[in-house]
């Protein structure tokens, strides 16, 4: 399957990209994830985006664009592959639909994660991610084993530096400003499925049902 994610943060792109993976083997491609490793390994790229992430803004569209025009053409994503967190603004939106004319590939739909505003909060502030692999877990209703600990692998499970509740703030306006419109723009495209997600296994089910029928 060839998938884009869209929704606000907290909304489970991520969780429900996994699930998707397990599936079929298509690969969950994360910007966020891409960054946060760069960021650690202190690449130039890395050095680049820091302070954007830091304060929960967009990191420039051309940084971006230049990540996600290499990936997209690595072997595994022949298999198919889940977009989290990419596109976020309309100008990737565009040059994403130039990239995949260019390199012939057809996206199957981009699903619109839909969760209220209460629970976005409340799950932000809740969410811890291991620092080693990217694990997510929640501290009210999936807590790692040992506290600060990842069950998989071992990593420090720790809350994210733009998990603050300035920086998420400021992440849920950039998110209506710059990300939202791109519901907008799949719908015009005639590839948007709306789906509650309040429950990343019912979104799962209905991803499967809309791709089989
Ligand atoms: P979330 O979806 O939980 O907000 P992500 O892990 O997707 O978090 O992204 C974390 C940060 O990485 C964003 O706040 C932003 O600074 C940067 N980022 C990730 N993807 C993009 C993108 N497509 N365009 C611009 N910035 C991005």
């Amino acid at each position: 399957m060839k998938l884009i994610l869209l929704g606000a943060p907290g909304a489970g792109k991520g969780t429900v990209a996994k699930m998707l993976t397990a599936i079929d083997g298509s690969v969950q491609i994360s910007t966020g994830d891409i960054l946060r490793a760069a960021v650690k390994e202190g690449t130039e790229l890395g050095k680049q985006a820091e302070a954007y992430m830091k304060a929960g803004d967009l990191v420039p569209d051309e940084l971006i664009m230049g990540i996600m025009e290499q990936r997209l053409q690595e072997p595994d994503c022949a298999n198919g592959f889940l977009l989290d967190g990419f596109p976020r603004t309309i100008p990737q939106a565009e040059q994403l639909k130039a990239l995949m004319d260019k390199l012939g590939i057809k996206l199957d739909m981009a699903v619109n994660l839909e969760v209220p505003r209460e629970v976005i909060l409340d799950r932000l502030t809740t969410r811890r991610t291991c620092t080693g692999c990217g694990a997510i877990y929640n501290v009210k209703s999936a807590p790692p084993k040992v506290e600060g600990v990842c069950d998989k692998c071992g990593g420090s499970v720790v809350q994210r530096d733009d998990e603050t509740e300035e920086a998420i703030s400021n992440r849920l306006d950039v998110y209506n400003e710059k990300t939202a419109p791109l519901v907008e723009f799949y719908r015009n495209e005639g590839l948007l499925l709306d789906v509650n997600a309040t429950s990343s296994d019912e979104v799962v089910k209905t991803i499967k049902a809309r791709l089989a029928g």
